[in-house]
């Protein structure tokens, strides 16, 4: 059943550490519910599935805004929209991210939705998150108790559950400097182009070496577990080897050891690492010319 509106109350703060004092002292009787965007709370609000009733707002936070490089890094807001970060000029370094966030809904959520709310929401299908694991993302977080940086591979713990505490806000993700040469690819396994959960979501990221070896790996998926993981196993198949149809075999294999889907209401298991290692051999292909896999 709907959530009545009626019974529902908004806290408004003058900024951040207002907002911590007010998240904090929630934890007394009913804690507040970070509203950012309201993409993901409206729809839990419409479905009657949200149980709490009073809201922190976080737009008057201007501290949670801005995208800003520091000496080749780069720290995103909490409350930039996927719009926001997909037009940024300084996002041209880190392009899955670009990309991930044009595939988020349609363009009325990407106003809207935010990269914070897409994190904490914490769902598998979230398409930044393989970003923030490829691009070996920290989150920085805070609380009444001062700020602390969480490895992105650190912050999902299981099923929609993260590594905050109750009274702890994300304030902004920060993308270290891709390595030169870096070899980048998303794509994301929908139904329709938008407005469409993904299936299978994954962004790869490949380091050639001074002799041609692979010296970096990651393989991130979305959708393919309770949580974003890495395919360890088909990372390391590839790593200190040379682009080649062997190495493309054994990461295949190694693949279907790392990722272990489950059957759901948007696709089944079968179909999902099919899909997978068809994306993983289109992304050993494009990253080699002359490379065929
Ligand atoms: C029609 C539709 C299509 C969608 N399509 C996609 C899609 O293709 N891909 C995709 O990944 N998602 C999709 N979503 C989900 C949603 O848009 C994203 O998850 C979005 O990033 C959520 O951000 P938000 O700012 O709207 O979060 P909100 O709804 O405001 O919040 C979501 C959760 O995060 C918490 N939260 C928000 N900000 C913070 C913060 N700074 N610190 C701590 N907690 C916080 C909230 O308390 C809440 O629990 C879709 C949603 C809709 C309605």
């Amino acid at each position: 059943m709907k959530t009545a509106i009626s019974t529902l109350a908004v806290e408004c703060p003058k900024h951040l550490k207002h907002a911590l004092t007010l998240l904090h002292e929630s934890l007394a009787t009913e804690r507040l519910t970070p509203l950012a965007g309201g993409t993901d709370l409206f729809v839990y609000l419409n479905a009657g599935s949200h149980r709490g009733t009073r809201f922190l707002d976080l737009a008057p936070c201007a501290e949670l805004r801005g995208i800003k490089a520091i000496k080749g890094r780069l720290r995103i807001g909490a409350l930039e929209t996927f719009d926001r970060i997909a037009r940024h000029p300084k996002m041209a370094a880190w392009p899955l991210l670009v990309q991930a966030a044009r595939c988020v809904g349609a363009a009325q959520i990407q106003n809207r939705g935010t990269i914070g709310g897409n994190i904490a929401n914490a769902s598998p299908a979230g398409d930044s998150l393989p970003v923030l694991l490829a691009y070996d993302a920290l989150v920085h977080v805070a609380s009444v108790r001062g700020e602390r940086t969480i490895p992105f591979r650190e912050l999902q713990t299981g099923y929609r559950q993260l590594a905050l505490e109750a009274d702890e806000l994300i304030v902004a993700v920060e993308l270290p400097e891709v390595p030169a040469g870096a070899k980048q690819f998303f794509r994301k396994v929908g139904t329709r182009a938008a407005q469409s959960i993904s299936k299978v979501v994954f962004a790869g990221v490949l380091v050639p070496g001074r002799g041609g070896q692979w010296s970096h790996v990651r393989l991130a998926w979305g959708s393919m577990a309770p949580i974003t993981v890495r395919s360890l196993r088909a990372e390391a198949a590839l790593l200190a080897h040379k682009p080649s149809a062997q190495a493309a075999a054994w990461a295949d294999v190694a693949l279907g050891e790392d990722l272990v889907p489950i059957d759901d209401i948007r696709s089944d298991a079968e179909y999902r690492l099919s899909a997978a290692r068809h994306v993983l051999a289109q992304f050993l292909r494009s990253s080699h010319a002359g490379f065929r896999g």
